[in-house]
């Protein structure tokens, strides 16, 4: 898991010299005052760094410039405690180049009625100061969050919190490489992307590597390293007593020998494909399960989208309760009022999102003629969550959002031996689906229960990246209007 207290959040007060030095003074101190006590609160899992005052145009511009600079620094947090002329602040946003969010508080929670005369006004006027800086990302079209209330209060705490956890995977993603094993599986049209832009917009690196390389890796793996990785296995899931013990092994010496690729290239997300698999016995399924549980993304059949999606998502659950996983809607029940969408994969879901303890099973696989696979088998645990997809549309990026709840399994369908989740989707299964297919997302999305739609919003406006939610109010009707009017918002600002 990571730690997130390596990504710095830059807290950076505006004010100005008008009001002499004491006012500064009292400005300095309140700041330092709110930044250690925002610092403790595990809400806001980042490390929140306190700048000088920000009260010339030079100061904020070598605020912004070294933020830029700062490999740790992976956003900004703006509050102006006094009024701030926001056209000292051009230069500086201009070139920002981080996540912004623009804290909207004050020191104080109550007026102070018996005691407040013009001094404390002019201490504490967020309530104008704010809006003039509010003003300049708006004139600016600069993409940013805005958070108002007390900064004492747990709901802004939990908003500040929520868009740490993206600007981190934000971060994270430009400093990320996607290890593609192979390309995408032939003739599909929905995981395949520009992967240039990809990487201009999001940062991430997506490469190729052959799946020789993995292969040789896995052939210099000892017995003894697979036996005590089974010896992992065994402690943590149960070990189905009639499984293929070899089998599992083969498993272990795959994911040794893709965690070793994994680390010597830096890479935070990889991708498989049953269609290209020379040199290894089975498609990695197991593997790949655990691979997903330490914290990497994946995508299968050259899914690389899905992937880093999934390794933002794991960055942005860090700690939280809940899994995150790859998914793929496989197949529906359309029983009157019981109506819900069965989800699994070939092999490759996330024990993170295990109801109870995984069993290690191997079965035949009836695709990618290789030799049965082990793999974990596990019902997904029931509560809230999302799906969520990026897909590609020739011109720009969409994220689509669709709430859903997870409910429990009735049936052991035995004859089905993969991990696998069954869900309502918001707002119902026929809207759901009818307004998923509109916005044309995916069979392969990423699947939360750590994480709200609200994460995905933040990370999609950061990355100025279209945003299509679905959810309880959703009408597929009013969905395809939303999307035409976004298609020519897009084509008009979606390069800026
Ligand atoms: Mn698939």
């Amino acid at each position: 898991m990571q730690d997130l207290k390596q990504y710095e959040f830059w807290f950076i007060v505006g004010s100005q010299d008008l009001y002499g030095e004491e006012t500064l003074k009292q400005v300095g101190a309140n700041a330092r005052i709110i930044a250690e006590e925002l610092g403790k609160d595990p809400l806001l899992p980042g490390t929140l760094v306190l700048k000088p005052i920000a009260i010339t145009p030079s100061v904020i511009r070598r605020l912004f410039s070294e933020a830029n600079a700062s490999e740790n620094c992976a956003g900004v947090i703006t509050w102006m405690h006094t009024f701030s002329p926001s056209k000292m602040w051009i230069q500086g946003l201009a070139l920002n180049s981080k996540p912004i969010l623009h804290l909207h508080t004050q020191f104080n929670r109550n007026i102070p009625w018996d005691s407040i005369n013009m001094d404390f006004m002019n201490l504490n006027q967020a309530a104008h100061g704010d809006r003039e800086h509010g003003h300049i990302y708006a004139r600016m079209r600069l993409n940013r969050k805005v958070v108002a209330g007390f900064w004492q209060d747990q709901e802004v705490r939990r908003s500040i919190g929520i868009w740490m956890r993206c600007a981190a995977a934000r971060h994270d993603g430009m400093r990320s490489v996607v290890l593609r094993l192979g390309d995408n599986m032939r003739e599909v049209a929905v995981t395949e992307g520009d992967k240039v832009e990809a990487q201009i917009k999001f940062g991430w690196q997506i490469n190729t590597w052959g799946i020789g390389d993995l292969a040789s890796r896995y052939a210099l793996v000892s017995d003894t390293e697979a036996e005590n990785l089974l010896g992992e296995y065994e402690s943590r899931y149960v070990l189905a007593p009639e499984a293929d013990r070899q089998a599992v092994l083969e498993q272990a010496k795959i994911e040794i020998a893709l965690k070793q690729m994994l680390e010597a290239e830096q890479a935070g997300a990889f991708t498989t494909t049953f269609q290209d698999l020379h040199g290894l016995p089975q498609l990695p399924g197991l593997a790949v399960q655990r691979l997903m549980e330490q914290g990497y993304g994946f995508g299968a059949e050259g899914d690389w989208k899905q992937a880093m999606l999934l390794r933002c998502a794991k960055i942005m659950a860090a700690g939280l309760p809940g899994g995150v996983s790859f998914m793929e809607d496989y197949t529906y029940h359309f029983e009157r009022g019981k109506e819900a969408a069965l989800g699994a994969h070939m092999l490759e879901v996330c024990p993170s999102i295990a109801a109870d303890k995984p069993r290690i099973e191997v079965h035949p696989l009836g695709i990618g003629g290789k030799a049965p696979p082990g793999r974990l088998v596990f019902d997904a645990a029931p509560g809230q969550g999302v799906l969520a997809t990026l897909i590609d549309l020739g011109d720009r990026f969409r994220m689509i959002v669709n709430e859903i709840e997870t409910i429990p399994i009735e049936h052991p369908m035995p004859n089905l031996p993969v991990a696998r989740a069954l869900w309502k989707p918001c707002p119902n299964l026929k809207d759901a689906a009818e307004s998923w297919i509109l916005a044309g997302g995916t069979h392969h999305s990423v699947y939360t229960t750590a994480l709200t739609a609200g994460y995905f919003r933040d990370w999609a406006e950061m990355n100025a990246l279209e945003f299509v939610r679905i959810g309880k109010e959703t009408t597929p009707d009013r969905l395809r209007d939303e999307l035409r009017w976004s298609e020519a918002y897009w084509s008009r600002y979606g390069s800026l």
